[in-house]
């Protein structure tokens, strides 16, 4: 046992994976085909019941409303749809080319599940996040212990919409508490602990699989740059930087963190900004009309504070909003100039409504500034050059990047999203999020003979020049090389009609 926890979260912890563990055992011989129709099932529901998940969501976590439809439910949706697409065909085993030097067998590649795997969420997108990683681990023919923030629990939520598969209950057991039970949910040994949030946990959480090897993914936090050269589309540019900024109260891990300006567009952009930005709607609990929902949690509204505070009193310009204040999690958005990289606010996570800008002269600058972080989560690039959008895409340290967009990479459920450096490690969907959920299993497949391999024993002198020439007739190119391999080749077969006498 490595963590130190109270027994409530102990048994808690024991009472789920022993479930989870059960339900893996019954369900084993289900096929990825029929896993899927399972979620088939989970997506009818979602879209069905998404009123009631979107009024579930705002409550809990103060979301606009327009954000829970587009992050929670369209891109969940999005994300299953994929999965009825494509599952089957990634998990298939697939036959594997079979070298020369094994000539007459065969190889093939096995995805297998791990077992129960473990999903850890944060609270910014309660729905989005749990129901993302549960998926894949289904369709991948793992069962789930998933514990939610104790932030955003949502209780009951995940439990309802699984409720339509008494398959996809009886593979996924939802719990509810804080760091505590994660860490006890780490010692009952878990297949793999699929973690969202903080890096700060992410490498707690490290440490403590760390001491029973247990294989861990990691998609924490970001302070993406969004960069803006002179021939950008201004309007396309300034509307994309407010959402990327300030979609979800800025409490996205791809949300745009850093702005920079080419400096010849700079001032006009910014003044461009705030103009627009006095347009935006801040308003919970609203019927569809408003951009900005509340902040979620107190802490996160003060960490806004702080940075706003301190650049404020570095020298930054507050261009737009005020400082926030403590008793309300309503908070406007902010857009700050005069911005230097040592400001809290442009160095660490804010994660709240805020828009810090700085500018810079060169390509090479911008690269520079943009990379000069220990995040690498997501990056944007807005330039009417095709090319040079490309070429910062190719030089940018991150995960994802979008041209002339923000936020989108992550967008097609095709693509893997995941992060660099201290965003993390290991894919959500696409192709390698799907596999992430699995192990890969190589068979190599024989004839039942009576011979004997060449490098089996008995090892003789002239094996090993036999081997010598058989791997010089393979590697050293020269003429008649076929010949020269299949020759070689033949002799060393003679040796496999011989075992030992
Ligand atoms: P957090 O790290 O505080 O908590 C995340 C989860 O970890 C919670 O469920 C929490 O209870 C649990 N936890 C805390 N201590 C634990 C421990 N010792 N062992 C096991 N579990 C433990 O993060 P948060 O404040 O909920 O979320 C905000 C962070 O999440 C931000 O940094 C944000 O960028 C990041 N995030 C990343 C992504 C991504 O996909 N890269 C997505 C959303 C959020």
């Amino acid at each position: 046992m490595n963590s130190k926890v109270d027994a409530p979260e102990l048994a808690l912890a024991k009472a789920a994976f022993d479930a989870a563990r059960a339900g893996f055992e019954i369900y084993s011989n289900l096929t990825t085909e029929e896993r899927v129709a399972e979620l088939s099932k989970l997506k009818e529901t979602i879209l069905t019941n998404r009123s009631m998940i979107i009024e579930r969501v705002m409550k809990d976590v103060g979301k606009c409303r327009t954000d829970a439809l587009i992050a929670e439910i369209l891109g969940t949706v999005d994300w299953i749809n994929w999965l009825e697409k494509n599952a089957a065909r990634l998990l298939r085993p697939e036959k594997v080319k079979t070298p020369i030097t094994l000539l007459g067998k065969q190889s093939l590649l096995l995805h297998e599940p791990l077992g129960v795997v473990l999903i850890i969420c944060p609270w910014n997108y309660p729905f989005h996040n749990a129901i993302t990683g549960i998926v894949a681990a289904i369709a991948t023919g793992n069962a789930v212990v998933y514990k939610p923030s104790e932030h955003a629990p949502c209780t009951g939520l995940i439990e309802k919409v699984l409720a339509c598969s008494p398959v996809l209950q009886g593979l996924v057991q939802v719990v509810y508490g804080d760091g505590r039970l994660g860490a006890a949910l780490i010692d009952e040994q878990p297949a793999k602990v699929f973690f969202t949030g903080s890096g700060s946990t992410g490498s707690k959480i490290m440490a403590q699989a760390s001491k029973d090897l247990i294989p861990v993914e990691l998609e924490l936090g970001g302070k993406d740059p969004m960069i803006v050269f002179a021939d950008a589309p201004v309007s396309r540019s300034v509307a994309g930087a407010l959402w990327g900024a300030f979609t979800n109260a800025g409490q996205s891990c791809s949300a745009v963190e850093r702005l920079l300006v080419q400096d010849t567009l700079h001032d006009a952009f910014v003044d461009e900004l705030v103009k627009e930005a006095g347009k935006i709607v801040v308003c919970p609990d609203d019927s569809g009309d408003a951009d900005i929902g509340r902040m979620t949690v107190g802490f996160q509204r003060d960490k806004v504070i702080e940075h706003v505070q301190q650049a404020l009193d570095s020298g930054a310009r507050l261009r737009f909003g005020q400082v926030p204040t403590r008793d309300s999690l309503i908070v406007q958005p902010i857009i700050l100039d005069q911005v230097t990289p040592q400001m809290l606010v442009w160095k660490d996570e804010t994660f709240g409504p805020v828009l810090p800008v700085m500018k810079f002269s060169s390509e090479a600058q911008a690269i520079r500034e943009a990379n000069a972080t220990s995040y690498g989560l997501c990056a944007s690039v807005f330039t009417s050059d095709r090319e040079r959008g490309l070429r910062v895409a190719r030089a940018m340290d991150v995960g994802g990047v979008s041209i002339n967009n923000v936020n989108m990479s992550e967008g097609n459920p095709g693509l893997p999203f995941g992060g660099a450096k201290k965003s993390g490690f290991g894919k959500l969907r696409g192709p390698e999020g799907l596999l992430g959920f699995t192990r890969s299993k190589a068979v190599l497949i024989d004839k039942a003979t009576p011979k004997i391999e060449a490098n089996w024993y008995p090892y003789t002198q002239g094996k090993f020049s036999r081997f010598e020439h058989f791997i010089n007739a393979l590697y050293r190119p020269r003429r008649f090389q076929l010949l020269a391999i299949a020759w070689h080749g033949f002799r060393l077969e003679s040796f496999s009609q011989k075992p030992r006498e």
